[in-house]
């Protein structure tokens, strides 16, 4: 049983080294037979040249380097392709996932389970950031057909058909926590306390959290279309009595010619909601547009490994090196 572990990298030259070493000991000491997948996402620090370093003082290290920063959500992809085990586990390379979980999710998938999710508590994390994200979930829940949970990230083992299904799933907008949770099969998951990051910084800033937290929103399903339509239609509704209550009350007292601010706090109000909907429209078209293009999800500039950015094409079985 081979197990592949895939590691997104962008500027992790501070810790990349020890997150090696950290996994390959801790891999060893239980004799798992393991081959592990960095994917280099553009960094502009020394990880690259690590890398290379590592995979030439270790044939189980392979590498992948895109020629720019194209974002986690195609590492992961890259490093799904890329990956020939019977199993894959995907870790962030900051040892925010501790590398002793992945005993604990292969014992699992030993059990027969198809997705093995480590599950972060929110210990330790700043109390706006824990609210907001509480409220998030509860929201996106909502609209969303598949079912989200707070804390569950990428940290997480799949089986081979798992992976062979999210390779399915070629769009070019991915959001891996929906993917994952739409393609399903047995899942289980099991909590840890996320661990502080040792080295360098996190590469979320507010604005990336918000528009991720979008993307969750709207790359998912039509949903959110859906209650701008009830929305419309619950507007319609208002409108509608609040006319019907007027002329009443100009056939019961007269007519009189009042209502300057309401006037203008519906007019301001209706273009603002309507704006907000068009917004929204806006979003899915822009998605649609990126859609047809059919761009690949990314470029690789350097590997020692077989490349394609096609799924399914990398011929399977014995892996040729460069
Ligand atoms: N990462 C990446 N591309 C990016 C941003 C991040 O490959 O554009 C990687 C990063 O190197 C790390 C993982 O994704 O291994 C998680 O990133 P980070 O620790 O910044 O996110 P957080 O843990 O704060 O969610
Ligand atoms: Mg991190």
């Amino acid at each position: 049983m081979l197990i592949s572990i895939v590691v997104p990298c962008f500027n992790e030259e501070e810790i990349i080294g020890r997150f090696h070493a950290h996994v390959t000991a801790e891999l060893s000491r239980s004799g798992t037979e393991f081959e592990l997948v960095y994917v280099d996402d553009g960094s502009h620090d020394r990880t690259l040249p690590l890398l290379e370093e590592m995979a030439a003082a270790d044939s189980r290290t392979r590498y992948v380097s895109f020629s720019r920063n194209f974002g986690k959500e195609a590492a992961m992809l890259a490093g799904l392709q890329h990956a020939d085990g019977d199993a894959v586990v995907i870790m962030d390379a900051d040892l925010q996932h501790p590398p002793e979980l992945v005993h604990r999710m292969i014992q699992l998938y030993g059990e027969g389970y198809d997705q093995v999710i480590a599950r972060r508590t929110r210990k330790g994390d700043r109390v706006t950031r824990t609210l907001t994200a509480r409220a998030y979930y509860r929201l996106i829940n909502r609209l969303v057909d598949v079912e989200l949970v707070d804390g569950v990230g990428d940290f997480r083992l799949l089986s081979r058909r798992t992976v062979d299904a999210v390779l399915e799933l070629t769009e070019y907008n991915r959001f891996s926590k929906g993917l994952f949770a739409w393609v399903g099969f047995r899942t289980t998951t099991f909590a840890y306390e996320n661990a502080a990051r040792e080295q360098g910084r996190s590469k979320w800033t507010f604005g990336k959290l918000l528009n991720y937290g979008l993307d969750g929103l709207l790359s998912f399903n039509d949903k959110p279309l859906r209650a701008a339509l009830y929305v419309g239609l619950l507007l319609v509704c208002v409108a509608g009595a609040y006319a019907a209550w007027i002329v009443g009350v100009a056939l019961v007292h007269g007519v009189d010619t009042p209502g300057y601010v309401t006037l203008l706090v519906t007019v301001t109000a209706l273009a603002g909601v309507q704006m907000v909907m068009l917004g929204l429209i806006g979003e899915y078209v822009g998605r649609i547009y990126y859609e047809v293009k059919r761009r690949p999800h990314f470029l690789v500039k350097a590997t020692n490994t077989t490349s394609t950015s096609v799924p399914h094409a990398k011929p399977r079985g014995e892996l040729v090196r460069r």
